[in-house]
């Protein structure tokens, strides 16, 4: 891990803060010296975040349902009203949706419920930061899209969809944002054994899961952990990365950039 203080001076709004990746992100934005707000629906577990972290007055929760207008609204001007000014909001919430991967078993509601959370939220969160960082003329805009926006992830279509969807959103906001000093990023990570990951994994233990995804993944001797996709938040929120905009950073070791069926098929017929 880098050096402390990276974020100091930052305040930073976090949603889907309670569980996962943006748990980890929290902590290490608080770790790095940011005055942090989680934005969850997990309200109980996002108070308990808050409470394990000792530094009491840098972290704080606020329930916000994403899909909400006025629950972001609300979140945004909570983070004002505490810290006076938001430097980096971090749209991180998502769901997988019905795991089901036949376009012929998916219908409206499972495609409408992804978009609404992953697409449709991370546009509210995106108008409501920029409602604050453009008077400000400085802000960071933060998406997670995935792997699976960039190559086949094993996931369902909507989820895929609305990955990709990201990267988009991510590209049109960096060109109407720059000229007032605002950057949008985007991180999108291969597998992280966090809750919603094991799900799709019918709930296996968390080291069982890392190593089902380690296998899979294309570098070897490192597992990818929430932990270093933080580091990646950490990069794109502070001013290391003053002039980093439109960028979707892969977390995945290079797994989006391999595709070994041809080597396996060479290897199947001449061993
Ligand atoms: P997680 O389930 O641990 O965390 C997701 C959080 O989002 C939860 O705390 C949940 O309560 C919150 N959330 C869900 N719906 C919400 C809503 N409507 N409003 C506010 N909060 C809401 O999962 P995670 O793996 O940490 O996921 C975080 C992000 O990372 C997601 O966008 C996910 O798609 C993305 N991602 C995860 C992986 C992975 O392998 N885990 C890989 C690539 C991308």
């Amino acid at each position: 891990m880098g050096s402390s203080n990276r974020l100091a001076g930052k305040v930073a709004l976090i949603t889907g803060g309670s569980s996962g990746i943006g748990e980890s992100t929290a902590r290490l934005f608080v770790q790095q010296g940011a005055k942090v707000v989680i934005a969850d629906i997990q309200d109980d577990l996002g108070l308990s975040v808050c409470n394990s972290i000792h530094t009491k007055d840098s972290i704080s929760y606020v329930h916000c349902d994403v899909t909400k207008d006025t629950d972001v609204q609300k979140a945004v001007d909570f983070t004002i009203t505490k810290h006076g000014k938001l430097d980096i909001f971090f749209s991180n919430a998502g769901i997988s949706g019905n795991l089901d991967q036949s376009i012929l078993a998916l219908d409206h509601e499972d495609f409408h419920k992804v978009f609404d959370v992953n697409v449709y939220g991370a546009f509210l969160c995106a108008k409501h930061a920029a409602k604050v960082m453009i008077p400000a003329k400085r802000g960071s805009i933060l998406f997670t899209a995935s792997a699976s926006a960039v190559s086949h992830g094993d996931v369902a279509h909507p989820y895929a969809a609305s990955k990709h969807a990201l990267v988009g959103l991510t590209k049109n906001l960096c060109v109407e944002l720059g000229p007032y000093g605002i950057r949008v990023n985007c991180i999108s990570p291969y597998g992280v054994a966090t809750p919603m990951m094991r799900n799709a994994m019918a709930n296996i233990a968390k080291e069982e899961a890392e190593e089902l995804i380690s296998e899979a993944g294309n570098l070897k001797g490192a597992k990818l952990e929430a932990e270093d996709v933080a580091e990646a938040a950490v990069f794109l929120g502070s001013d290391e990365s003053k002039y980093v905009s439109g960028l979707n950073l892969l977390i995945d070791g290079g797994y989006t950039t391999t595709n070994p069926s041809f080597r396996g098929a060479m290897r199947k017929k001449f061993g």
